[in-house]
């Protein structure tokens, strides 16, 4: 019952056998109201002659005495059976004479007492409403004076031809309905398994992908709706897939960065206990800085980690640009003059507030004019700089140092990326500060990105989106 095939089924069947009830009913209707119009239009035109008699009787009578002759004249000129003992066709407008076959009258007066009854000997009696129905009124100048009720045999065959017409209308749609339910398994069958095949083999994937198979994808071959469903099937796959790599690669990162410096440590210290170096200060400086390394990628890893779940908590307010720059140039004065290298701001011109965190915003700033200084030989120039874009504003790090190769481009801003392994870790680079800063910028609702060309320089970007 819960099986998709019988569901379907059984709903097709339904509707067929629903579709045959109204058929059945509406030609039972449509077939009893066409036959008694047809009866009384027939009987209108046959008796308009003796209606037209009975109305003059009346008229000259003023009542319904003597009638009976009218009638038993009517009845005698109306001729019997064919020799074959079968009706024919009335013709239209035939009067009495065109009737075939003996022929009973009933006639009552104006308040439907029953004045003559040939069959059933009913005079005094009221009109039976059914009988009312099918009569037919007797009128001088619009006033109804009597009504007349013939029975004529073609009456009875009509409403014999119509019995049969009915069951035999009944039969046909039984049968036509036997047959329509089994269509409708059959094709109930089909579509069901047209639907379920794709679904069966999405949950055969489902499962393969869940039991680590990674590579699992569902080739959509259903209607539009279940390819739909494959598609963001193998679009799920496809993240998760990626993501599983990311993991994979950021431990294998991580595993390798902590190396490092901690076989640095080891090192350092197993030669000392061994008296290969001696105990001097400078060397266990050396141990030291090697720590230092070592937390500080343990808090940018944090940081990132924290920053990529959305848990940095930012507080967005009101930031003026230019003081921005100013106070963080400010701050990177001393370094900058130590190795001789010009740090100025260029004046932005007036700005609108954009809206940031402040420490946050402080933060990629500073990580960037550290990049520039790092990466600028001693008398080289960085620039601070910022601009207006129509919804954001835009600051930009100058620098003229070593420049960045155009394969490289796209990979700075990746996690551990350092273009020189061996001199960004010697110069305290964890490979994290621009992985950090981009979903920082993001998380504020701007973007940050570099051009850069080998031995000019490079330029480092980001934008903020100003207060509305
Ligand atoms: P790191 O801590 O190693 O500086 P970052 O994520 O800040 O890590 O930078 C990643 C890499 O991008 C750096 O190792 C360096 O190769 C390159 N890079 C960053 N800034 C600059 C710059 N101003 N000029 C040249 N290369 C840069």
């Amino acid at each position: 019952m819960n099986r998709l095939w019988v569901r379907l089924t059984l709903a097709l069947v339904a509707i067929t056998l629903v579709s045959v009830v109204i058929v059945a009913v509406l030609a039972n209707v449509t077939a009893t109201t066409q036959f008694g119009q047809l009866v009384r239009r027939q009987d209108a035109i046959a008796q308009t002659q003796l209606i037209e008699d009975l109305a003059a009787h009346y008229q000259t009578n003023d009542n319904w005495n003597g009638v009976d002759e009218i009638l038993q004249a009517a009845k005698s000129a109306s001729s019997p059976f064919g020799t074959n003992n079968r009706p024919r066709p009335q013709r239209p407008g035939g009067g009495p004479n065109g009737v075939r076959g003996p022929i009973t009258y009933l006639l009552a007066d104006a308040d439907g007492r029953i004045v003559v009854d040939d069959q059933r000997h009913r005079v005094g009696q009221m009109l039976p409403s059914d009988e009312r129905g099918v009569a037919l009124p007797i009128q001088i100048e619009d006033k109804t004076v009597g009504y007349l009720v013939a029975n004529s045999p073609e009456q009875e065959l009509l409403l014999e031809a119509r019995q049969l017409f009915l069951s035999q209308l009944q039969r046909n749609l039984v049968f036509a309905a036997l047959i329509a339910s089994v269509i409708a398994v059959v094709i109930g069958a089909l579509i069901s398994r047209a639907i379920v095949s794709p679904l069966a083999q999405l949950a055969q994937a489902a499962r393969a992908f869940s039991a680590r198979q990674w590579n699992t994808r569902t080739q959509p071959n259903g209607t539009q709706e279940i390819d739909d469903v494959a598609h963001a099937f193998n679009n799920m796959a496809e993240s998760l897939q990626q993501a599983e790599v990311n993991r994979r690669n950021l431990t294998a990162d991580i595993a390798h960065e902590l190396r490092t410096p901690l076989s640095v440590i080891q090192g350092n210290l197993r030669a000392m206990l061994d008296d290969v170096y001696p105990l001097e200060r400078s060397e266990i400086a050396n141990v030291y800085d090697e720590t230092r390394l070592l937390s500080r990628l343990v808090e940018d890893l944090r940081e990132l980690a924290l920053a990529e779940a959305g848990q940095i908590e930012l507080k967005p307010q009101a930031i003026d640009v230019s003081r921005l720059l100013q106070s963080t140039a400010d701050q990177f004065a001393i370094a900058a003059d130590a190795r001789s290298i010009n740090l100025t701001v260029q004046p932005p011109g007036p700005l609108p507030a954009v809206s940031a965190d402040g420490d946050r915003a402080g933060q990629v700033l500073r990580n960037l004019i550290n990049n520039a200084l790092r990466h600028t030989p001693e008398g080289g120039r960085v620039t601070l700089m910022a601009e207006l874009n129509p919804a954001h504003v835009r600051l930009s790090v100058r620098d003229t140092g070593e420049g960045i190769a155009p394969e490289d481009l796209p990979l700075v801003f990746d996690r551990f990326y350092r273009s020189d392994k061996s001199r960004a870790r010697l110069s305290g680079g964890t490979g994290l500060g621009l992985a950090i800063a981009k979903t920082l910028v993001e998380a504020m609702g701007g973007r940050i990105g570099v051009e850069s060309r080998v031995g000019q320089g490079s330029t480092f970007w980001f934008t903020l989106p100003v207060v509305r």
